[in-house]
């Protein structure tokens, strides 16, 4: 039996419950809360009006969505969608958007950016070399991206050190490269807080997170992982793990 079929039987039909495989109160976790919160006060207050979190609707975004409107920090919401999303993910903004009575801004990459790239490489061309899956994620992703953060001094991000190797020494709040400040509230949080916070606060969250998605990208480019497999080992699974960012934290300038 392979790894993932012996996590499958938790749920007995592929999937199981996040909550239950991955929840725990842990030593600290109260003290990570409330460094959390500091975090989000202190880029609203330095940042006035110019700061946004960056949503990609993923578990430990959801948490800090939660976070903003339990302590009324008046953050505005806004995401990318891509056009290639799962549908799961796609339904998760209108989710948000009755649960908590927010706007979710929505950023799109421009249409005929995305039927001339189609055309010319093919919905496929992802899959067949790391410059024509970062052209893609240039057009879908960083384009529109510029558009979110257009006018803002800060975002906010969902990034962790444990997610990956690259992003072992984020930093609470850090400059983003391209004059902006980055906000990770999250920074030192264990996957088992993300999940414990949800749990506790019922904070809505991506189905797919139940079928060992833990981090969701674009449909072509998410797999489920099976255990022991690293974090975002289900994100361009076809890639070396050095390349493994679709250069939204990436930092291009030397700050
Ligand atoms: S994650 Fe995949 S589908 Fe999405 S923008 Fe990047 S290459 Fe394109």
């Amino acid at each position: 039996m392979s790894t993932l079929e012996t996590v499958s039987t938790l749920g007995g039909s592929g999937s199981a419950s996040a909550i239950a495989l991955y929840a725990r109160h842990t030593q600290g976790y109260d003290q990570r809360v409330a460094a959390a919160v500091a975090t989000l006060r202190q880029a609203a207050a330095e940042h006035r009006g110019t700061v946004v979190q960056a949503t990609s609707l993923g578990a430990e975004d959801m948490v800090i969505t939660d976070l903003i409107r339990r302590h009324d920090l008046g953050i505005p919401i806004a995401t990318l969608e891509t056009g290639a999303l799962h549908a799961q993910t796609v339904a998760l903004i209108d989710r948000m958007r009755v649960h908590y009575g927010v706007e979710v801004e929505v950023f799109k990459p421009q249409a005929e950016a995305v039927v001339q790239f189609v055309r010319a490489h093919g919905e496929q061309a992802m899959y067949e070399s790391t410059a024509l899956r970062k052209a893609c994620c240039a057009v879908r992703k960083l384009e529109p991206l510029s558009r979110l953060l257009d006018g803002r001094t800060a975002w906010v991000t969902g990034l962790r050190r444990e997610q990956s190797d690259a992003r072992g020494e984020v930093r609470a709040i850090e400059p983003d490269g391209n004059g902006r400040a980055k906000v990770s509230p999250l920074v030192d949080w264990s996957w088992a807080d993300v999940w414990h916070y949800i749990a506790t606060h019922r904070v809505p969250f991506n189905p797919l997170h139940d079928a060992f998605m833990p981090s969701i990208g674009c449909a072509p480019c998410t797999r489920a992982i099976a255990v022991g497999e690293p974090f975002r080992a289900g994100r361009w699974w076809w890639e070396d793990e050095a390349a493994k960012e679709c250069g939204l934290h990436v930092k291009t300038g030397s700050e």
